[in-house]
């Protein structure tokens, strides 16, 4: 009896905003219909902004867009005044369990419990940044913490982002998921998951979905935060990329690749995964291949331009300053050949340690490499949902998708660096409170 009562709960917390409904599903019935008007709209697929605009949302769901005239006699309006209003921002690359620079210190030191409640207070900072939808792209505990965040939200329990993405980034041994550092008696679980050979990595795969991952992360090559290892170097051979996309593909999953070496990118393109992570040293053939395979590239600039203005006073974060003063110029160009190439680009902050203040910063990179400013917005919108699979629900500000929207003082086209100043956000029809 009680567990029937149980579930019948669930069953009600589970059609909170925080789930993604499929696309198809009815907005909930006897909900009473609002408008949001604002002086300027950007829904995401045009390449023109609108003027003085209204959105018409019926419980979780848009049901109108047009001019502030379609707006029902005795509807509940919601008037921004002189904003842009765009749609929810999504985050293809996201780690809200990693909270400092120590963050494989802190891996050793910190329950999964407790990681849990930060990686939620983390999500939930992320959302009052204007970030309804983050894909995690792995993170930093062994029991799986930002599933359950994610599970908790779903079920109404706390009001958070929309979450999907890879339990874990898995790694070779003494790679960018490994504990490096350690003596070697010291038997330690690593932050990531680790593989070696194409068992392992059937094995790994099939564990990370058995736990909920509907993304599998690779560290293709070697990173530039973990100890001991480099980021031009590849690890995986060719045959354990091929494994984890085969044995990941029988289950409908995508496979995100972590790739900064030229030659990693290529061997993870060829292999059939769905996005290249970072791309740092991507070169002229990788960005072809990228155009030919359709794949996305996710490019994460901010978090290297964070570390080279503060740097850091944590020893183990000195590689990350010392290369991304090295190398980022040139990342910078990288990516500017990519977007001219016409690869589909998503936007990614590689968020995990700093405010999420900053997230937004990532637009004004990707212009910087040479976009657009609608162009960076879509990336951060209407790309990232097309990357996810969720174009039928978020993304773009139209008719059927959920109401995910997202305010900012000024105009973004004018000043990408608006984008930084958000004044409103809604999650499937429901205004977020801004403050503490
Ligand atoms: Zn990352």
């Amino acid at each position: 009896m009680r567990h029937l009562a149980f579930t019948a709960l669930c069953a009600a917390l589970a059609a909170s905003p925080a789930t993604p409904p499929a696309a198809d599903s009815p907005s909930r019935p006897g909900s009473p219909t609002i408008a949001v008007l604002c002086n300027r709209l950007i829904d995401g697929a045009s390449d023109r902004a609108s003027g003085r605009s209204a959105v018409l949302i019926t419980g979780d769901r848009i049901v109108g867009v047009g001019k502030p005239d379609i707006v029902p006699k005795g509807t509940e309006v919601i008037d921004l005044g002189d904003v842009t209003l765009l749609p929810g921002f999504i985050d293809l690359h996201s780690h809200p369990l990693i909270g400092s620079d120590s963050y494989q210190v802190d891996h050793l030191k910190m329950s999964s419990a407790y990681k849990a409640l930060k990686g939620l207070h983390a999500v939930q900072e992320n959302l009052k940044y204007g970030w309804t939808t983050l894909r995690i792209a792995g993170d930093a505990d062994v029991y799986y913490a930002h599933l359950d965040v994610r599970r908790a939200i779903d079920e109404g329990m706390f009001v958070g982002p929309r979450l999907t993405g890879a339990g874990h980034y898995i790694s070779v041994t003494g790679g960018g998921g490994d504990i490096n550092f350690a003596a070697p008696e010291q038997h330690l679980i690593a932050d990531g998951l680790i593989a070696d050979g194409v068992e392992e990595i059937r094995k790994v795969v099939r564990t990370e979905i058995k736990f909920g991952s509907d993304w599998i992360k690779l560290l293709v090559t070697g990173a530039f935060m973990s100890t001991g290892d480099s980021p031009g170097d590849v690890h995986f051979t060719p045959e354990e990329i091929r494994a984890a996309v085969e044995e990941a593909g029988r289950r409908r999953v995508p496979v995100m690749a972590h790739a900064h070496a030229a030659e990693g990118v290529k061997q993870a393109i060829l292999a059939g995964v769905r996005t290249i992570e970072h791309g740092t040293f991507v070169d002229d053939e990788g960005i072809k291949l990228m155009v030919e395979r359709g794949v996305y590239f996710v490019p994460t600039i901010s978090v290297g331009t964070w570390y080279i203005e503060n740097g850091s006073n944590v020893p183990e974060m000195q590689k990350m300053v010392d290369l991304s003063r090295k190398t980022q110029a040139d990342y910078v160009k990288r990516v500017g050949k990519a977007i001219h190439a016409g690869v589909k680009i998503g936007l990614g902050t590689d968020f995990g340690g700093y405010n999420a203040e900053h997230n937004a910063r990532e637009f004004a990179e990707l212009v910087r490499a040479g976009m657009t400013p609608m162009q960076a917005i879509q990336a951060g919108t209407r790309v990232g949902s097309e990357a996810l699979g969720w174009q039928d629900r978020v993304g773009t500000i139209a008719p059927g998708k959920l109401a995910d929207l997202v305010a900012v003082a000024g105009d973004p086209l004018a000043d990408i660096g608006a984008l930084e100043r958000v004044s409103f956000v809604m999650l499937g029809g429901k205004v977020i409170p801004r403050g503490r």
